[in-house]
């Protein structure tokens, strides 16, 4: 069997690679502690292990048992309002949990890693897109924590012949187009979830955080990639890793190369769902950057991959029809 050892797997972004990996031919391993992941996200045909990246005895257990030929690390905490005020957990799961996993993966030899990085990572860039080359200046703890990973995963290529690739993801979006997975998460936090779940409650209100940034209607501006694009990144990126020989390190983004902005993103929320949307004007949501939108060139120069869902319409909708049939 060829394994692959994938943190995180069972949360929303894990999901939808575990069943791309499947189609490749793949066994994904699952290791996941469920705190935003649900174990029926993980498919059937995938081996599960429920635990947590900072505990290295769980870690060397699994690599002792399925010695995975690679590593997709997604397992981490993702809500950049959230790191705002819990910076010091954001550090110790997306930092010191990675470093647990990184020491466990050179003590078993398992050296190839793609690594789920954040377009975070940049802050706010005067570019309206955003190359790979821009400085690394991230306005929140969470942006900052995937970076500091970043620096750790290039020393232990440079150092330790790690081959490894970092995705500076955009912001996730849609659902798996046959509707077997798609984004649950509680606490839910993200614009276009919040919308549907709003319009499915029929005149809940949605806040918009900040109106005065320097963008065309006043909102932030966010680059929303389909996750089954995004799987598709992650497969391309883990091939390119395990072909690779020589010791490497790449950030490579991935993104549509088209920014929406918070109102627009409602005004196409309220279009599928045939739902009118109350909004409350509220204050800017501390550490957000103003606009994130993806150069995406390297990614189709080195991975051979671009997105094949270009119409943000149609990715706001794969998410409303998973919302939709959750309930029947
Ligand atoms: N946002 C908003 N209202 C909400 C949730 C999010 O106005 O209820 C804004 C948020 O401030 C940001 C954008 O929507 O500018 C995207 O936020 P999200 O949390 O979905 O993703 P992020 O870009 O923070 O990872």
């Amino acid at each position: 069997m060829k394994k692959i050892l994938v943190t995180g797997g069972a949360g929303f972004i894990g999901s939808h690679i575990c069943l791309k990996l499947l189609e490749k031919g793949y066994t994904p391993v699952v290791f996941d502690n469920l705190t935003n992941g649900h174990p029926d996200a993980v498919p059937d045909e995938a081996i599960f292990i429920q635990g947590d990246i900072r505990k290295k005895k769980a870690l060397d257990s699994v690599f002792a048992a399925h010695s995975p030929l690679a590593v997709i690390h997604l397992a981490g905490l993702i809500e950049a309002g959230q790191s705002m005020s819990s910076p010091g957990l954001f550090y110790d799961v997306n930092v010191t949990g990675s470093q647990v996993l990184f020491a466990s993966m050179q003590q078993y030899d398992c050296k190839k890693i793609v690594f789920s990085s954040t377009a975070a990572v940049y802050g706010n860039s005067e570019k309206y897109l955003i190359d790979e080359s821009e400085p690394v200046c991230p306005t929140n703890p969470y942006g900052r924590s995937k970076a500091i990973v970043e620096t750790i995963l290039a020393d232990y290529c440079k150092i330790h012949g790690f081959r490894a690739l970092a995705l500076r993801y955009f912001n996730a979006a849609g659902a798996d187009p046959a509707g077997r997975a798609g984004e649950r998460h509680e606490p839910e936090t993200h614009l276009i979830p919040l919308c549907l779940m709003a319009a499915k409650n029929n005149g809940r209100a949605m806040s918009v955080f900040g109106t005065d940034y320097p963008t065309p209607d006043g909102t932030c501006v966010r680059d929303y990639v389909h996750v089954d694009d995004l799987a598709d990144a992650h497969i391309a990126a883990l091939q390119y890793a395990m072909k690779a020989t020589d010791p490497a390190f790449e950030q490579i983004n991935i993104g549509r190369e088209e920014g929406s902005s918070v109102l627009e993103v409602l005004k196409l929320c309220e279009k599928i769902t045939n739902c009118r949307l109350k909004i409350n004007f509220k204050e800017r949501r501390a550490g957000d950057p103003y606009r994130l939108v993806s150069h995406n060139e390297k990614a189709k120069n080195l991975l051979g991959w671009e997105p094949k869902f270009t119409d943000l319409e149609d990715i706001i909708s794969h998410a409303w029809k998973f919302m939709e049939q959750a309930d029947r």
